[in-house]
């Protein structure tokens, strides 16, 4: 590998509670109730779950574990699943204004700061499925920062294989060979962490969630903690030294 590519970072950000946050904690609800009983005629015990860090097909297989429904069946509707959603989201969006989703104090300024620098690249790693990633950060106005390929929560239940993917895409995309260690996955949640150390990545949390203090997410050994994303130097710092 040559040189720029062996100091290349390749950052990968989750969205909710990081970039970005809904106005209502449970906003997700009102579109993903209908779309549950839209495809599956019943949205199980989704009204009483929380479901920070988790994959949007995880939440569906969570929502329906008592429902007689298996990750197979939902694999199987994973296509009506996803339009349904997106309906329903859109629908949602609609109904909600542009007010419904805020980007996160910072975000903007270190997303820019780090598309300008060498060093750095931008992709998605999040729970959510693609099309409501992308739909978020046109929402929210940050599409032009995510032009690599990430990895979704329709990719996998689970969060720990998206790492993986996300390096295989980018990798394939850049013809470069980016080692696991040259990822760092930004996140809120623990989950955010433990899928980063699964894969041998780094992990930076961001305490701006509203699920997870820094006492919390300090218990799951992130590689460095933020408070926020607001003091850009700091932030910047903290990507540089991993
Ligand atoms: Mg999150």
């Amino acid at each position: 590998m040559n040189k720029a590519a062996q100091d290349l970072r390749i950052l990968l950000w989750d969205i909710d509670g990081t970039l970005m946050r809904s106005n209502r904690r449970d906003a997700f609800k009102d579109y993903t109730i209908p779309m549950l009983e839209g495809v599956f005629g019943t949205a199980g015990r989704l009204a009483e779950m929380s479901v920070s860090g988790m994959t949007d097909l995880q939440i569906v297989a969570e929502a329906l574990r008592d429902e007689g429904f298996t990750h197979e069946h939902i694999r199987e509707r994973a296509h009506d699943l996803r339009e349904r959603y997106m309906l329903e989201m859109e629908r949602a969006v609609s109904r909600g204004g542009e007010g419904l989703f805020y980007t996160l104090p910072g975000v903007r300024e270190v997303l820019e700061a780090t598309a300008q620098h060498t060093r750095y690249r931008n992709a998605l790693l999040t729970g959510n499925i693609e099309p409501a990633a992308h739909l978020k950060m046109r929402l929210v106005g940050l599409s032009e920062f995510f032009q690599l390929p990430g990895a979704f929560g329709d990719d996998s239940h689970d969060r720990r294989d998206l790492p993986a993917l996300a390096r295989e895409r980018i990798n394939r995309q850049l013809q470069f060979d980016l080692e696991p260690a040259q990822f760092i996955v930004i996140g809120d949640t623990p989950n955010d962490i433990d899928c980063a150390r699964h894969y041998g990545a780094r992990a930076v949390a961001v305490a701006t969630g509203r699920m997870y203090t820094p006492q919390d997410l300090l218990a799951h050994e992130p590689d460095a903690l933020l408070p926020d994303l607001t003091d850009l130097s700091l932030v910047m710092r903290t990507f540089d030294q991993l």
